[in-house]
């Protein structure tokens, strides 16, 4: 809840630049990694904003079982492009939580900020990884093609256009860096 005297939504500003590189915890993911989800729930837990986009706003709202318990604490504005989006922060544990299971009680119908993690689609057409998540290292070796068809697959859910070329750069990036013969498919054919 905003303090007394503070705007009902926080607006935070973006200045041009920023998020255009992944951060410190993003790694590039490499031949032979390893992960599996160890249920730990730290990915909910950690300091860090969901960040939601208007389709999945409009959903939270109209959905009963998200709406629920659905909170927005600011709106993330980039001033160079004029895009904007919601967030609420999860510090401490996201709502959605279920503290006993460390499940998300809201799994199928989680934003695309959760589904995506602990992945990243950059634009520069590679899949990073966030060394935060414990999972890596552990279990079977990753295969990017699954995780770029999870990621498009989310990213179409939550409204977000996918550039071709970006799609087209990561096959590429597949094939050539895990010399995977993955079949070169476009976004429609996925
Ligand atoms: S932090 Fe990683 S291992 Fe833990 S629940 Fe989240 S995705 Fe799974
Ligand atoms: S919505 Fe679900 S997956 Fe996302 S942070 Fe909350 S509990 Fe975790």
């Amino acid at each position: 809840m905003p303090k007394e005297g503070e705007p009902p939504v926080k607006i935070v500003t973006i200045p041009r630049g920023e998020e255009t590189e992944p951060g410190e915890e993003w790694r590039v993911l490499a031949p032979g990694t390893r992960w599996t989800c160890l249920k730990c729930g730290e990915c909910c837990r950690r300091a860090y904003r969901v960040n939601i986009t208007w389709v999945e706003f409009r959903r939270a709202t109209e959905d009963p079982e998200i709406r629920e318990k659905f909170r927005v604490d600011g709106v993330i504005v980039d001033p160079s492009t004029g895009l904007s989006h919601p967030f609420f922060g999860i510090e401490g544990g996201c709502p959605y939580l279920d503290p006993k299971t460390n499940l998300c009680t809201i799994h199928p119908k989680r934003f695309y900020s959760c589904a995506a993690w602990p992945f990243l689609l950059h634009t520069d057409g590679k899949i990073y990884y966030s060394k935060e998540c414990p999972g890596f290292g552990r279990g079977p070796e990753v295969d990017p093609r699954r995780v770029l068809k999870e990621i498009l697959h989310h990213r179409e859910r939550a409204g977000m256009v996918t550039e071709r070329e970006r799609v087209e750069k990561c096959w590429k990036w597949i094939e050539e860096r895990f010399g995977l013969k993955s079949k070169y498919v476009t976004p429609d054919e996925l």
